[in-house]
């Protein structure tokens, strides 16, 4: 059923959300057309960098038939834990609070072949039933594409910024507009679109190769009338150190390190903003919120 017109808000609308987060002050949603594009690795590295920028941040890791922040933190071998009050408290490391199902399993190769209603009840149960604390940040890692998780979390939480991951090549598919135009569409202001695994530096020879193409994450943000938040070469510590559980923007040289603290520094310039704009009281409330409506002429 439709009620009052567009948007359609059975689908869930980020301006009227129950507040199951009322402990964090901005909820961030890290999302993708597609899985493999680096989304969560996005998520960790930027939950991190935010970290270092003296916030407390915790991290949810939402994707739930496939949660690969434990590992990417060294909390595989972690399981949940309760209080004495019964709620479950977050596994901690690199300072981050994080929580996933991945905690939760017995252990960490156990399917988690589950119907969306039971993966959206979890979802909810692990923002109701965790001791996350106070927080700056709750960064989500959603899982790919446009489905019932990604909606009822814009439902149930007041999202105050999105952050799409792409690929070069993702950008040539039709998903990455998908999840983009879902988030305009609900009403999630969104943050920016990160190239990730956007060219190649050679150790060797220092010289950039664009394999997969260049330029197309930066041509779809215009596209969308979003920013462009940066690119993340493809580089093999990332993984490495993604498979290590110690994350880059910890662990890497200082030119990776400085491109995660750059992009945290944009997304919290845009929560910034978003606060400012919502009381009302910065010269940033004039600034138009993106339409969603592609842009004529810049997609050539
Ligand atoms: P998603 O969350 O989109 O499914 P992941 O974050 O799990 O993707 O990343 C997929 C794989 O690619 C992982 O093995 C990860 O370590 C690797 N990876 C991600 N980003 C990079 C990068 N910039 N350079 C090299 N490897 C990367």
């Amino acid at each position: 059923m439709r009620i009052g017109g567009s948007p359609a808000l059975e689908w869930g609308h980020t301006a009227q959300p129950r507040n199951r987060a009322p402990w964090a002050r901005h909820v961030v949603l890290f999302t993708s057309g597609k899985g493999g594009v680096g989304k969560s690795t996005v998520a960790v590295n930027v939950a991190n960098a935010l970290a270092q920028r003296g916030l407390r941040v915790g991290l949810l890791d939402a994707d739930v038939h496939g949660p690969s922040v434990p590992r990417m933190l060294q909390l595989g071998g972690e399981r949940v834990r309760w209080n004495d009050a019964g709620r479950m408290e977050p596994a901690e490391n690199f300072g981050l609070r994080v929580m996933s199902v991945g905690l939760t399993t017995p252990e960490q190769d156990t399917p988690l072949a589950w119907r969306s209603a039971v993966a959206t009840s979890a979802l909810v149960q692990m923002l109701d039933d965790v001791e996350w604390g106070e927080l700056d940040v709750l960064a989500v890692d959603l899982p790919p594409g446009t489905g019932d998780v990604q909606l009822t979390l814009a439902q149930e939480l007041p999202v105050a910024a999105a952050v799409v991951v792409t690929t070069p090549q993702a950008v040539a598919t039709d998903d990455v507009r998908r999840a983009l135009r879902m988030l305009l569409d609900i009403g999630v202001p969104v943050a920016g679109v990160v190239e990730n695994m956007s060219g190649f530096v050679a150790p060797d020879t220092g010289a950039r190769y664009h394999p997969f193409g260049a330029g197309g994450g930066k041509a779809l943000a215009r596209e969308y009338g979003v920013p462009f938040l940066g690119e993340i070469p493809l580089d093999p510590a990332i993984g490495e150190a993604a498979d290590r559980g110690t994350p880059i923007a910890a662990v890497g040289d200082a030119g990776q390190r400085e491109l995660f603290s750059e992009l945290a520094r944009r997304v919290h310039a845009a929560l910034q903003a978003g606060a400012a704009r919502a009381a009302g009281g910065s010269a940033d409330a004039s600034t138009p919120r993106p339409t969603g409506r592609p842009t004529a002429g810049v997609n050539g």
